[in-house]
């Protein structure tokens, strides 16, 4: 059994009043360990604890330079646990192995990508029309940031929302989801192998509660949430209570668009993996294929054929391609959300229910689903599913798809596969979406700019203008002169 404590200032701390929960294996439908419940008064620790480390700690007096070393030097050191953050990872979410060891590696390039940025960080001098005046801007950190993430991709998702807002000069609290907790803790003891002082990284472990304690602490400048679309509206209220700004990523329901002069076999990869890879629980899925209708048919048996022959089973195995659902009421969620389609109108292609995995008689699989015939407006075109069901509808023309791809209120990721280059860019013009792949999908990099439009988020992960939202802009008016100033009327 494994047993894990909130982690403040470099140590492991109980809950005050002895609270634990459970977390269980998706794969065996087993317990895999035990949490400290974090209510308020741990909260109050963490947050006190970063606020310190911020304040009056190592970490503010650290030069921009030798912190960003550390978080390199902190990448590195994930990088050479990979393999056993992967484990604990795919033990808990039950996504594939291969997958959380991938993204345990990568970590590392967003690592010296911000660790690079943090000396990067420059005010500017503003050349006024009055002369003897010297105005300067200072960036400055804004102090503790509470980070609240989900479960998908726990280490990766902790990683993006840390590295920009570390290499800021803030320290943070980090409230992983209550389905992933361990490898937020982990890395946290990572960080401090690495050299980065103890109190920089905190994490507390719980449900809602606890996150709602972390965005209502009154020293918390800056909440960064990934996560659902509720949670986020509910998280964006309360921070607006305390006027505390947010960081969003949310959900989405993402259009991926197949047109007829595709390249169809890299097509067909394409929108398979954008919906059955990590068993379509990821905030890109593309949810929603829209095929032009005159391959519809042939493309479409081509998916159903593929989808049925996904090897489902062990997600630690590197043969097997999908893995269970991460909780047993996701694994409702897609049987729900798959009858109510069927009830409004809509045939099941393939999948649609449990498969019988021997090993496994308690794991928490489901089908790869294929459904079509529905309306815009049936509910598994409106709501993220977060499993791995996919809706296929029928397009005529380039008018048709966008106004069917932009009728959501989410606007994360498109796809569109297309060989005619003017129609690529066209489209990637009328889309409404954070990101746009032009024949491609699910592909993301520290360096390029990632979030929402619409209800999919507010703010950006990832490239420059990530660490911008960590940052608070000061302007400094010095007067050189010996001008005396008249004391009624404003100095512009
Ligand atoms: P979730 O919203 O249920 O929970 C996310 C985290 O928020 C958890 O740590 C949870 O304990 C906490 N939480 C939930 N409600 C809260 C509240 N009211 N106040 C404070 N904290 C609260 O999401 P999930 O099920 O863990 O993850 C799946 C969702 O995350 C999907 O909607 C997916 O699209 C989204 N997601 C988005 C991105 C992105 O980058 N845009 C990436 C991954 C996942």
């Amino acid at each position: 059994m494994n047993t894990y404590s909130n982690y403040v200032a470099g140590k492991d701390v109980p809950a005050a009043d002895g609270r634990t929960f459970t977390a269980f294996n998706p794969t065996t439908g087993g317990v895999w360990g035990t949490f400290a419940l974090a209510g308020p008064t741990e909260v109050d620790r963490a947050v006190k604890a970063a606020s310190e480390a911020f304040r009056t700690g190592p970490w503010g007096a650290l030069s921009p330079t030798r912190r960003g070393r550390l978080l390199m030097k902190w990448g590195e050191v994930i990088a050479e646990h990979a393999d056993r953050i992967a484990t604990i990872e795919t033990e808990q979410n039950g996504k594939l192995f291969a997958e959380m060891r991938a993204q345990a590696r990568i970590a590392q390039d967003w690592l010296y990508y911000f660790g690079g940025l943090a000396d990067k960080i420059e005010g500017t001098v503003i050349p006024l029309d009055r002369q003897s005046i010297l105005n300067y801007t200072l960036r400055e950190p804004l102090g503790v940031v509470g980070v609240i993430t989900p479960w998908n991709s726990p280490t990766f998702i902790a990683i993006m929302s840390l590295a920009p807002a570390l290499a800021a000069g803030n320290t943070i609290v980090l409230k992983p989801s209550e389905i992933t907790s361990a490898s937020a803790i982990e890395l946290a003891r990572l960080a401090e192998l690495a050299g980065i002082p103890p109190g920089v990284i905190n994490v507390v472990t719980g449900f809602r509660e606890t996150g709602e304690a972390l965005v209502d602490h009154p020293l918390v400048a800056k909440v960064s949430f990934t996560g659902s679309v509720g949670a986020g509206r509910a998280i964006a209220a309360r921070a607006g209570q305390r006027l505390v700004s947010c960081m969003l990523e949310l959900g989405g329901k993402s259009p991926n668009i197949v047109f007829d002069d595709a390249n169809l076999d890299q097509a067909e990869a394409g929108v398979l993996a954008g919906i059955f890879a990590a068993a379509g629980q990821t905030c890109v899925a593309g949810s929603r294929a829209y095929i032009h209708e005159s391959i519809y048919d042939t493309f479409v048996d081509r998916l159903v054929r593929r989808a049925q022959q996904i090897t489902i089973g062990d997600p630690l195995l590197a043969t097997t391609q999908m893995g269970p659902v991460a909780t047993k009421m996701q694994l409702e969620k897609d049987e729900s959300m798959v009858a109510r389609a069927v009830s409004e109108g809509a045939k099941v292609l393939c999948g649609g229910g449990r498969p019988a995995i021997a090993e496994f008689p308690g794991g928490y699989f489901y089908q790869p689903t294929i459904v079509h015939q529905l309306t815009k407006d049936n509910f598994l075109m409106r709501n993220e599913v977060f499993g791995p069901v996919l809706a296929v509808t029928p397009f005529k023309d380039e008018a048709e798809v966008l106004a069917l791809a932009n009728d959501t209120e989410f606007g994360l990721a498109a796809g569109v596969w297309t060989h005619d280059i003017r129609r690529a860019h066209k489209m990637a013009r009328a889309l409404e979406s954070g990101t746009v792949w032009v024949n491609t999908y699910r592909a993301l990099t520290f360096n390029s700019p990632f979030g929402g439009y619409k209800a999919s988020g507010i703010g950006r992960q990832n490239g420059i203008e990530a660490v911008y939202q960590y940052l608070q802009t000061k302007s400094v008016w010095c007067e050189l002169g010996d001008e005396v100033q008249d004391p009624f009327i404003m100095k512009v």
